[in-house]
């Protein structure tokens, strides 16, 4: 099967408790996307910490 996130090759079998991602990596890029979106509540006022969109950039780099 091929990892949704990155698009490699991703094991499918049990000993992959990532599935269907092929990584940690790539399951932690998963939920940031989906965190990503709930923070984008119109007006509302965000904390100047790293932007989740700035951390998805890098971990997909
Ligand atoms: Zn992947």
């Amino acid at each position: 099967m091929i990892c949704p996130i990155c698009k490699k090759p991703a094991d499918n079998s049990a000993a992959n408790r990532f599935r269907p991602f092929c990584s940690e990596r790539c399951q932690m890029v998963d939920l940031g996307t989906w965190a990503g979106e709930g923070y984008r509540v119109p007006g509302a006022k965000l904390p100047d910490r790293d932007h989740p969109d700035d951390r998805r950039k890098k971990l997909l780099n």
